[in-house]
Protein backbone atom coordinates (compact mmCIF):
# COMPACT_ATOMS: atom_id res chain seq x y z
CA UNK A 1 0.00 0.00 0.00
CA UNK A 2 1.07 3.15 -0.69
CA UNK A 3 0.11 6.55 0.20
CA UNK A 4 0.25 9.59 -2.02
CA UNK A 5 0.11 13.21 -0.66
CA UNK A 6 -0.30 16.34 -3.04
CA UNK A 7 0.21 19.61 -1.12
CA UNK A 8 -2.23 21.03 -3.89
CA UNK A 9 -2.01 24.81 -2.12
CA UNK A 10 1.75 24.79 -3.79
CA UNK A 11 0.72 23.68 -7.44
CA UNK A 12 1.18 25.57 -9.68
CA UNK A 13 -0.89 24.60 -12.56
CA UNK A 14 1.68 23.04 -15.05
CA UNK A 15 -0.60 20.38 -15.57
CA UNK A 16 2.36 17.69 -16.07
CA UNK A 17 0.88 15.02 -13.54
CA UNK A 18 -2.31 14.79 -14.84
CA UNK A 19 -0.43 14.56 -18.60
CA UNK A 20 1.56 11.23 -17.56
CA UNK A 21 -0.68 9.83 -14.47
CA UNK A 22 -4.18 10.26 -15.59
CA UNK A 23 -5.41 7.75 -13.27
CA UNK A 24 -4.72 9.78 -10.36
CA UNK A 25 -4.37 13.22 -11.36
CA UNK A 26 -6.42 15.65 -13.45
CA UNK A 27 -6.45 19.29 -13.55
CA UNK A 28 -9.18 21.15 -11.77
CA UNK A 29 -11.95 23.00 -14.08
CA UNK A 30 -12.67 25.17 -11.33
CA UNK A 31 -9.00 26.83 -9.88
CA UNK A 32 -6.92 25.17 -12.68
CA UNK A 33 -4.71 23.08 -9.91
CA UNK A 34 -3.73 19.42 -10.02
CA UNK A 35 -6.29 17.21 -8.32
CA UNK A 36 -5.62 13.90 -6.88
CA UNK A 37 -8.51 12.24 -7.78
CA UNK A 38 -10.69 10.02 -4.78
CA UNK A 39 -8.07 11.64 -2.02
CA UNK A 40 -9.06 13.03 1.14
CA UNK A 41 -8.11 16.58 2.77
CA UNK A 42 -5.57 16.25 5.48
CA UNK A 43 -5.56 20.10 6.56
CA UNK A 44 -3.71 22.91 5.43
CA UNK A 45 -4.51 21.98 1.34
CA UNK A 46 -2.27 18.66 1.74
CA UNK A 47 -4.62 15.91 0.13
CA UNK A 48 -3.88 11.99 0.75
CA UNK A 49 -4.87 8.83 -1.60
CA UNK A 50 -3.88 5.44 -0.20
CA UNK A 51 -3.69 2.84 -3.01
CA UNK A 52 -1.85 -0.13 -4.07
CA UNK A 53 -0.80 0.96 -7.65
CA UNK A 54 1.61 3.84 -7.56
CA UNK A 55 3.28 3.26 -10.90
CA UNK A 56 2.42 6.26 -12.64
CA UNK A 57 2.50 8.69 -9.46
CA UNK A 58 6.13 8.41 -9.29
CA UNK A 59 6.17 9.45 -12.59
CA UNK A 60 4.23 12.43 -11.54
CA UNK A 61 6.54 13.26 -8.91
CA UNK A 62 9.32 13.18 -10.68
CA UNK A 63 8.07 15.57 -13.25
CA UNK A 64 6.67 18.44 -10.91
CA UNK A 65 8.72 21.11 -11.28
CA UNK A 66 7.84 22.61 -7.88
CA UNK A 67 7.71 19.09 -5.92
CA UNK A 68 4.28 19.17 -4.24
CA UNK A 69 3.66 15.28 -4.66
CA UNK A 70 5.53 12.46 -2.71
CA UNK A 71 5.00 9.20 -1.75
CA UNK A 72 4.84 6.95 1.37
CA UNK A 73 5.37 3.50 1.33
S1 LIG B 1 3.09 18.49 -11.83
FE1 LIG B 1 3.09 19.58 -9.85
S2 LIG B 1 2.89 21.74 -10.37
FE2 LIG B 1 2.34 20.59 -12.19
S3 LIG B 1 0.11 20.41 -12.09
FE3 LIG B 1 0.96 18.58 -11.11
S4 LIG B 1 1.12 19.07 -8.89
FE4 LIG B 1 0.84 20.99 -10.04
Amino acid sequence: MFKIIHERKKCISCGACALVCPAIFEMSEEDNLATLKNSKEDGDGVFELETDNADCAKEAIAICPVNVIKIQE
